[in-house]
């Protein structure tokens, strides 16, 4: 059996340096808002290059308070991909504001920047585009629409901790970016968690004041807020795993590599390396019109897969009212009915790869037969 991805194995390897940072923030007693909190902060904000980081409770918590901590809410509109997972848009509905979907590009499945002068409205007040993958969305020419039109980004960069686009990390490009440490992300806790990152030192205030339930001091409430933050026990956890994620990253990037070779010639679809971006290879995404045939023939072979998205937002139930037709946004549809995601993680090993590509070899040469 080949798992999708193990994550007791990074624990695995820094037990003891995690225990004793978990044991000593349980002995600390200082659970909420404590020393630990405020150490990450100031190191993953460093980390990202920005002035600041606040941590709060979920990467989809993040997004909703840096909405509202830009003022967007009610009678407004915010542009996001039509194909990502759902948290991008949810966020805009818990904010107030309006969800418009935009269609994404076919080499990179980020959001297209040709297509957003065409889906502006004057109710338009923020753009949130999506390091799917952990591939940097094509952030220059989104900044220049923005620039144009007086809006908001946010980077959702919950899958691209330590991403790069043109130099620069990502979370640091935007107005703001938006972080999760869900358990599975290139740096994850042992629960939820989440972060937003920015240079804008005011806003990060107001996203403080918005995640602790609007308090600005203790029972002095000056906002509507979240019960939202980072637990001082996570942020525990998460200090001593920042300093593994570059070279985490890394053996990511070299597991990639090694894909491409194994897998080259095949009638599939490989992900695009585009000049000037770096992923941090969150998640190794093949395309393929024989994708659930291909998926069913790997399960049998005891190897695990991902969908990494099975719908386009406008195609998915709760998110119908908006009124999006069948056929609005042709590269997500199809992107939603192609993409397979094959194991990756770190410490994956290279017999393990061998026998998946060799598994997916086997595949087309039966198909073909
Ligand atoms: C994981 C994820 C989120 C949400 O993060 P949570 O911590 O699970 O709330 C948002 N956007 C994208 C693209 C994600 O992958």
């Amino acid at each position: 059996m080949i798992r999708f991805t193990d994550l007791s194995l990074h624990h695995a390897a820094h037990r003891r340096q995690e225990l004793s940072a978990l044991s000593r923030a349980a002995q600390d007693a200082r659970y909420i808002r404590g020393p630990r909190l405020a150490a990450f902060e100031t190191s993953f904000a460093a980390y990202c290059g920005t002035r600041s980081s606040v941590g709060v409770g979920s990467g989809t918590d993040a997004l909703t308070i840096a909405l509202k901590a830009f003022g967007i809410g009610p009678g407004d509109c915010v542009i996001v991909p039509a194909f990502t997972f759902i948290s991008t848009a949810v966020s805009v509905i818990a904010a107030g504001a309006i969800p418009v979907f935009a269609d994404v590009e076919d080499s990179t499945l980020t959001l297209d920047p040709a297509l957003l002068e065409r889906a502006y409205t004057p109710r338009i007040k923020a753009v949130i585009p999506v390091h799917l993958y952990g591939m940097p969305a094509d952030m220059d020419p989104i900044g220049a629409f923005a620039r144009r039109h007086g809006l908001i980004v946010i980077e959702d960069a919950a899958q691209a901790h330590g991403s790069f686009y043109r130099g620069r990390r990502a979370g640091s490009i935007g107005h703001a970016g938006c972080f999760s440490f869900y358990p599975s992300k290139n740096l994850g806790g042992l629960g939820d968690g989440g972060a937003i990152t920015t240079s804008d030192t005011k806003a990060a205030e107001r996203m403080r004041i918005l995640g602790n339930i609007g308090q600005k001091t203790k029972y002095r409430h000056v906002l509507i807020g979240l019960n939202s933050r980072l637990d001082d026990i996570q942020a525990a956890v998460l200090s001593t795993r920042l300093p593994h994620l570059d070279r985490d990253n890394a053996k990511r990037r070299a597991i990639s590599k090694r894909y491409r070779r194994l897998l080259t010639g095949l009638p599939i679809r490989l992900p695009d390396d585009p000049a000037g971006r770096e992923t941090n290879m969150h998640l190794f995404v093949i395309r393929t019109p024989k994708r659930d045939t291909l998926r069913a023939f790997l399960t049998k072979r005891g190897i695990e897969t991902g969908i990494h998205y099975p719908l386009p937002l406008h195609r998915e139930p709760t998110l119908r009212h908006l009124g999006y037709r069948h056929g609005a946004f042709p590269v997500s549809e199809r992107a939603a009915k192609t993409v397979l995601s094959l194991p990756m993680y770190p410490e994956m090993s290279v017999s393990d790869q061998r026998r998946i590509a060799d598994a997916v070899r086997e595949f087309f040469r039966r198909v073909t037969e």
